[in-house]
């Protein structure tokens, strides 16, 4: 069964298809949709189902009734009273401005972070499934851990190289992509949506 999913983040997306077994994730541009989302919500909930209702209605205006997935996810430092939140993608720059690189939004975090000794943090995933017209399920998981001091690893995206895994004892760039989805806010809330998906179809 096909499903669309509202991103152009191909890293969301490789992480998503590991977890959504049995189904066949689709990009928008497969169904000749240039799809993009003006992300103005106050919280992840409002970012989430606000993309996946675009995407939804696009796809059936062109006469497409798919289910759709859409997530929106972001780090929250409570030391800095929730950034970057739901600015994660555009933490250190301006509304319309040009987005920082990973590796400056980093920078930009640990800047914020001089001389700040609570470092907890957490991620946030909220992930929608559309499953027809003025039907959806949502479903929020976090991921819990600390701002390192310094940037560690190369893989995953984002914030992982500071995201530091007190348990484990190492930040989530140094995971491979099974571990980092078996303990992650995107692996726990597409697990939901994976059973949802399974009670429904
Ligand atoms: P959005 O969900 O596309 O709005 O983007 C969320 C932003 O939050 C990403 O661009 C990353 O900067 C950050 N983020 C979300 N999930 C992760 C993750 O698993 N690892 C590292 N950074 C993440």
């Amino acid at each position: 069964m096909d499903i669309v999913i509202a991103t152009n983040n191909i890293h969301k997306l490789k992480e998503l298809k590991a977890v959504l077994k049995g189904y066949t994730l689709r990009m928008p541009e497969e169904y000749g949709i240039n799809f993009s989302y003006d992300e103005t919500g106050t919280t992840f909930f409002e970012n989430a189902i606000g993309k996946a209702m675009a995407l939804y209605n696009s796809l059936r205006n062109a006469g497409k009734s798919i289910p759709v997935i859409a997530d929106d996810s972001g780090l929250v430092v409570p030391a800095l009273k929730g950034e970057p939140g739901i600015r994660s993608a555009r933490y250190g720059s301006t509304e319309k401005g040009k987005k920082l690189s990973a590796g400056e939004k980093i920078d930009f975090l640990l800047d914020r972070m001089k001389g700040i000794t609570d470092r907890k943090a957490y991620f946030v995933c909220c992930m929608i499934l559309f499953a027809g017209h003025d039907r959806f399920f949502a479903a929020q998981e976090t991921f819990h851990g600390e701002i390192a001091r310094s940037p560690e690893g190369t893989g995953g995206f984002g914030y992982d190289p500071v995201f530091f895994i007190p348990e484990i004892n190492k930040t989530v760039s140094l995971l491979d992509d099974k571990e980092k989805n078996r303990i992650s806010h995107r692996g726990k809330a597409g697990r939901r949506i994976q059973a949802l998906l399974n009670s429904l179809y």
